[in-house]
């Protein structure tokens, strides 16, 4: 637990290339998969992608950027010897994404019998296949540090951009220092059946928030107690969903419509039902307001008030978040917000969860009203027009017929 938050806690970027890291490992003869260097390739040569193409004397020649090797080594290789189907795919591939959108823009001619590729064209397929192995990277890195069921998968089909250069996954919140998050209740139920006996949410004044199928049936704006690590009850109890964190697959993807990265489900998820949790760092009101003033548009996005008694907090997920960082705001969204209460109890500093509104199909993007908070509607006060956040108002893509014009 401890090296996990630690984890969490601290991202610290190696400044050393990886050439450098890689010429380092063979010269000790250490393999380190996190850098490419396996055993298989500490001594053999394997390809890693594909850089250019050239015809001499009628034989078709490949470069080769070889596995764990700096681009120093590498080698051009006549065709009949490459064993990597996949990667002359790929390498065709891009060729072809790069011609279409040269002629989108200027109609030319392009000779099939020429000797060589132009250098523009080999320029974007080993930018197109360095990114591909970048967001590979952050995959794979996103899916170590998760603690939930439910994978997370990265995609850019739109452009070049890579994976975020400023921003570290955590999975719950990040207290800055001098707010103190109590990790124990000081009320556990002693059910022997959490769905039909007086339990946690009746001691809080509230109903129990979810049905025998594990939907939410209050209404936005009611607040969900959860059981907690002092009640009785297993962890199959009806009354623990959000503390099970994402059950769903889903997929940060670049969007092709300028909203940047997006998160779309893989699978169908059923109405009502909880898909994720808004974490990041939780500052205070006065924190929230100095940083609004120095966030761009962007940045301010991604300060979520916890409203729903105070106005004390709030939660800052620009540099520390889960997947719902990379979730688009729409003004007719899927997802709802859901003020949460587990093992901490104190109204102030609520978990924030999104529901489905409806049935989501596989492969549909989520997205969640930025202006929506625990209230469930958007009423004057639940319109947050702090002058840090009404300073700079960013224009609204989402497209809905409903769209209010502007995300904040
Ligand atoms: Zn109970
Ligand atoms: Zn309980
Ligand atoms: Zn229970
Ligand atoms: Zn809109």
């Amino acid at each position: 637990m401890a090296a996990a938050e630690a984890r969490g806690a601290w991202c610290v970027p190696c400044l050393v290339s990886l050439d450098t890291l890689q010429e380092l490992c063979r010269k000790e003869k250490l393999t380190c998969k996190s850098i490419g260097i396996t055993k298989r390739n500490l001594n053999n040569y394997e390809v890693e992608y594909l850089c250019d193409y050239k015809v001499v004397k009628d034989m078709e020649y490949y470069l080769v950027k070889w596995k764990g090797w700096p681009d120093s080594t590498n080698t051009w290789e006549p065709l009949q010897n490459l064993k990597c189907p996949l990667l002359l795919q790929q390498f065709s591939n891009d060729k072809h994404i790069y011609l279409s959108q040269v002629k989108k823009g200027k109609a030319i001619t392009l000779k099939n019998n020429s000797k060589a590729l132009k250098p523009a064209i080999a320029e974007y397929i080993v930018k197109k296949a360095k990114q591909r192995i970048a967001l590979q990277r952050w995959q794979d890195e996103l899916n170590r540090r998760k603690n939930h069921k439910g994978m997370i998968f990265v995609e850019n089909t739109v452009d070049l951009e890579g994976p975020p250069s400023d921003f570290c996954y955590i999975n719950e919140y990040k207290p800055t220092p001098g707010i103190s998050l109590v990790n124990e209740a000081t009320f556990g139920c002693s059910c022997s059946d959490c769905f039909f006996e007086k339990c946690c949410p009746a001691e809080a004044g509230v109903l129990l928030a979810y049905n025998k199928s594990q939907q939410i049936k209050i209404p936005p704006g009611t607040p969900i107690y959860e059981c907690n690590s002092r009640c009785q009850c297993g962890p199959d109890c009806p009354n623990r969903i959000v503390q099970k964190g994402t059950q769903y697959s889903l997929c940060i993807f670049r969007t092709s419509n300028g909203c940047g990265w997006g998160v779309k489900t893989l699978v169908k998820i059923k109405r009502m039902s909880f898909v994720m949790e808004y974490v990041g760092e939780v500052i205070t009101s006065e924190e929230a307001e100095r940083r609004g003033q120095l966030y761009d548009n962007k940045g301010i996005t991604y300060l979520f008030d916890l409203d729903y008694e105070s106005d004390e907090f709030t939660v800052d997920a620009a540099r520390y978040g889960n997947v719902s960082h990379f979730v688009n705001h729409s003004c007719d969204p899927n997802l709802q917000v859901f003020n949460v209460f587990i093992d901490n109890l104190d109204t102030r500093l609520p978990r924030i969860a999104l529901f489905s509104t409806r049935t989501i199909n596989a492969g549909e993007e989520l997205t969640f009203d930025y202006q929506m908070k625990g209230s469930g509607d958007i009423s004057s006060d639940s319109v947050d027009y702090s002058p840090a956040k009404k300073r700079v108002r960013t224009v609204c893509k989402c497209g809905a017929v409903t769209c209010r014009g502007y995300l904040n």
